[in-house]
């Protein structure tokens, strides 16, 4: 038995994907921009994938451009308003302390050069009050860039009250729907979306592609110089496999999406509900706002390292919010941010489903994780400090 319970991090390449771009490869080698006819049956099956795209998105296919994934999307979109809203003197940026790196990053970076940003903070239950955005617009913002879905908690942020305030204010409003995309229905000109990331790998497709959907009179800055491609706004021989099998996979995702939504969220509440009962454990994010397929809990006096590597060796791949960078072992942000302590945030551990798995799957999890949970509890100077009442418990 082996269960892949990481699809947050990324999700297997469906077999239509794979087929779709192997037949682009052999019938559709042709350059794009070449005006041969090899060349045009290119630019044909680039352009139907570009309308394929808009459809499902709800915008325009002048408004789609293709990028290499959600990282290049979200600094695409940043650097985009940070660059034209400095020309109008608008310099400041507005944002949440639990984006994906690939905002907070770039935000930092522009932060050094010169821009001023506010991170707004989130509830207990990872969730940003528009209160507090509607309070944090300045006559000087440029941006509001807010996450549909969040990667870690999963917990969806109020994007329609959050677009409506933006348009009302008329900042620009960008959101990393790198998790929400082919999960949860999303129309970017009903929701009054200004710019969107999308990245294939999270609904299976391939790696190394994605979007960034800007509305038509959103200027772009250009991240990569070079042809003419993407209307001027993103150089380089367009990646028509990648491409081709992204658009199968969102296809294949926003297909009875309403149907797999439910039958996703019914096995993520028997997760929770199995879990929930191992004693000194929280969920972390709102038990209803939060993606289908997403469960984040915290387990008191044990490390999500330990807990993972042996998950793995009972056969179940998952995740921690705590990252080994550079040898320091720092607590995920987001976990912070949702006021954990330190010493809980570190034992984290992120389980991410999807459609195809079973109640037996989600069974053998339940079982499995309070076994690995009490082992390491027993080894645990930690726990035996907490136990003889010497260490206060905190969940
Ligand atoms: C995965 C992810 C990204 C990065 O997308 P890539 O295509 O891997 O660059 C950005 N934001 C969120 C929320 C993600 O989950």
């Amino acid at each position: 038995m082996y269960i892949y319970a990481d699809n947050a991090a990324t999700t297997k390449t469906s077999p239509a994907a794979i087929e779709a771009m192997t037949r682009c490869m052999e019938d559709f080698y042709g350059n794009p921009s070449s005006l041969h006819t090899v060349g045009q049956k290119a630019a044909e099956v680039l352009q139907k994938a570009r309308e394929d795209v808009a459809e499902i998105l709800g915008a325009d296919f002048n408004e789609i451009y293709f990028t290499s994934g959600g990282s290049e999307a979200d600094n695409q979109a940043i650097r985009s308003a940070a660059t034209f809203g400095a020309r109008k003197g608008k310099k400041h940026l507005i944002s949440t302390t639990i984006e994906h790196h690939a905002v907070l990053h770039t935000l930092n970076k522009l932060e050094k050069e010169g821009f001023e940003v506010t991170l707004l903070p989130v509830g207990k239950d990872g969730i940003v009050d528009p209160k507090d955005l509607e309070a944090a617009i300045r006559e000087d913002t440029a941006l509001v860039t807010i996450m549909y879905a969040n990667n870690e908690i999963g917990t969806l942020q109020p994007i329609d009250e959050i677009a409506e305030i933006c348009a009302a204010k008329k900042v620009i409003f960008h959101t990393d729907a790198v998790q929400a995309v082919g999960h949860v229905p999303i129309n970017v000109h009903e929701q009054k979306i200004d710019m969107l990331s999308l990245s294939a790998h999270k609904f299976n497709g391939p790696r190394g592609i994605g979007v960034l959907y800007a509305k038509r009179g959103v200027p772009l800055f250009n991240l990569i110089e070079g042809g003419a491609q993407e209307r001027g706004r993103r150089a380089g021989t367009e990646n028509l496999p990648a491409i081709v099998g992204m658009v199968t996979a969102l296809k294949d995702a926003v297909t009875d999406m309403e149907a797999k939504e439910a039958k996703t969220a019914a096995l993520r509440d028997r997760l929770i509900a199995g879990l929930s009962k191992v004693p000194h454990s929280v969920l972390n994010g709102d038990p209803v706002k939060r993606l289908p397929g997403n469960v984040n809990f915290c387990f008191e006096g044990i490390e999500g390292e330990s807990l993972l590597l042996l998950l793995d060796e009972k056969g179940i791949a998952a995740s921690s919010g705590s990252a080994c960078t550079s040898g320091s072992l720092d607590p995920s942000h987001v976990l912070l941010a949702i006021g954990l302590p330190h010493e809980v945030a570190h034992g984290s551990l992120r389980l991410s489903i999807n459609e195809d798995f079973t109640e037996d799957d989600i069974d053998y999890i339940v079982k499995a994780v309070p076994e690995v949970v009490n082992y390491l509890r027993d080894i645990s100077p930690m726990w035996e400090d907490l136990e003889k009442g010497e260490k206060e418990h905190v969940i």
